[in-house]
């Protein structure tokens, strides 16, 4: 870059926030940071916020970028596939892919962010500053004006560019908005449902009351529990509801007798190793879930939205913050391209971005019907059980739209949505017409999805 602007401020030290000032501090900027909560690895604040996280190849991209593959996988655990239970209690596994070495895993926010603060700390150029928050950004002069929240003084911090990480909720965001100054283009859609955290606490031995390796999934066609294994032997389960339909619902679960009763009725086997889940339910708070999109995520070369403040999207998909730290990834390439000022870094890297933000958005909410609903049915199980043959006697040639999304780093998100909703359509629609079936020979199977997959994808 001719004019290489040096001071780089970013808002926010969540998980994006804490990946992009590592990096940048690696490529020799000046990077201060400020967030607006006490330092996690002194306080503990993880109370209400997903307490676990699925992380994917998406984000362990943003891990090898910085060198920490090695340090980062000893937090994570393992997950092969979805152990589905139904109200009986019968339990099944559905592996994530017929590729073995494909797999998920569960990691904890609390650990993988604090591993990220120390490794940007450790670049002098790198400062962090806490209990610090954000509440304008004059884009235009580049400034930004913050509240310290211990001594509840406020000041102005001037840079040479801005970059937000500060989440669903941006202060950068809302100053593109209220300032009316361009063209800013905001959606913020809610789900009629929310979500709450509970516990499954560790067995007296300190092992795992419930298998270890898997997503665990409760479907029950509206709503669902989901349980994520931790280092320490204890799951946190995530309960997601409607807030106002349905016989059970956010705004009728007031009391430790009807909410007892919702889970001996719809979750009897999840209740038997859930002692503790009335304290839970009361103690934590229930939290709403959207979709925010929005463009132009740069003003200028002055300021550019990253992370959820530019995509936030519902934890359907489990990629929130794989896209988050895929986000980094691709701005690094960009810087690597040698453009000479920061208007067109950032024109750049929000054109080869954003589509792809843009469909897993989509796709993560296609997701919250597969996971609640279909993957209880006859004929998705089906279509899973042929993609796991496919997969297994063929990994070089198929992969399904949960692989292409969650293993395949080198395609992007739109790209694996494309082909995988076509694969989708193909699947299920010979299914339904029994020109497939599980039990026919793989290699015909394979050659009809093809077939049909490329008219469909040349249709639309
Ligand atoms: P955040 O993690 O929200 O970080 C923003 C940071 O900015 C925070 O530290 C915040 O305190 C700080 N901040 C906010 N406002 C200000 C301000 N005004 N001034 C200064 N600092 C500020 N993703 C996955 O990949 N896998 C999953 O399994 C998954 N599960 C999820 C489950 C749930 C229930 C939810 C809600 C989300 C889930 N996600 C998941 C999504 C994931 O949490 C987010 O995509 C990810 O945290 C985004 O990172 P971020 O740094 O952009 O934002």
């Amino acid at each position: 870059m001719k004019e290489k602007k040096q001071n780089i401020l970013i808002i926010g030290a969540g998980l994006c926030g804490s990946l992009l000032a590592l990096r940048l501090g690696q490529r020799g900027y000046n990077v201060t940071v400020y967030e607006k909560r006490p330092d996690l690895r002194k306080v503990d604040i993880s109370a209400g916020r997903s307490i676990n996280l699925a992380f994917s190849d998406r984000g362990n991209k943003g891990m090898k970028l910085v060198g920490l593959e090695e340090k980062v996988k000893k937090l994570c655990i393992p997950m092969n596939g979805r152990m589905i239970h139904d109200k009986e209690g019968n339990t099944f596994m559905s592996n994530y892919s017929g590729r073995d070495y494909e797999y998920i895993n569960s990691i904890s926010r609390e650990d993988l962010n604090a591993l990220l603060l120390t490794e940007a700390e450790k670049h002098e150029n790198v400062k962090i500053h806490f209990n610090k928050g954000c509440k304008h950004v004059d884009f235009e002069n580049t400034t930004a004006e913050f509240k310290d929240y211990v001594d509840n003084s406020e000041f102005k911090e001037d840079a040479d560019v801005i970059i937000a990480t500060d989440g669903a909720g941006s202060a950068l965001r809302k100053s593109y908005y209220l300032g009316k100054k361009f063209l800013f283009s905001f959606s913020q859609d809610y789900l009629t449902h929310g979500y709450k955290e509970l516990s499954i606490l560790p067995a007296e031995n300190g092992g795992y009351k419930t298998f270890k390796n898997a997503l665990h999934i409760w479907p029950r066609g509206d709503f669902m529990i989901i349980a994520l294994p931790n280092l320490d032997g204890s799951f946190t389960v995530t309960l997601f509801l409607s807030y106002d339909e349905g016989e059970y619902n956010f705004n009728n679960l007031t009391t430790p007798e009807i909410v007892t009763e919702f889970f001996q009725k719809e979750f009897p086997d999840a209740l038997e190793i859930m002692p503790n889940l009335v304290d839970d339910f009361f103690e934590n708070p229930t939290a709403p879930l959207g979709t925010i999109k929005c463009s132009p995520w740069h003003y200028k070369g002055n300021t550019l939205l990253m992370g959820d403040s530019a995509h936030a999207i519902v934890p359907f998909y489990g990629q929130g913050m794989n896209a988050s730290f895929e986000d980094v990834v691709e701005f690094d390439a960009v810087l690597d391209e040698g453009l000479d000022n920061w208007e067109a870094i950032f024109k750049a890297y929000e054109k080869r971005r954003k589509k792809d933000t843009d469909a897993i958005a989509d796709l993560a909410i296609d997701n919250f019907h597969e996971m609640k609903d279909h993957v209880g049915q006859a004929i998705f199980q089906e279509k899973r059980k042929i993609e796991m043959a496919l997969e297994k006697e063929f990994p070089e040639d198929y992969s399904s739209k949960y692989s292409l999304v969650t293993f395949n780093e080198d395609i992007g998100y739109r790209e694996a949505m494309l082909r995988g909703r076509a694969q989708d359509k193909a699947i299920l629609n010979m299914l339904s017409d029994n020109v497939i079936s599980a039990e026919d020979d793989i290699k015909d199977v394979l050659e009809k999805v093809k077939e049909e997959t490329e008219a469909i994808l040349e249709d639309d």
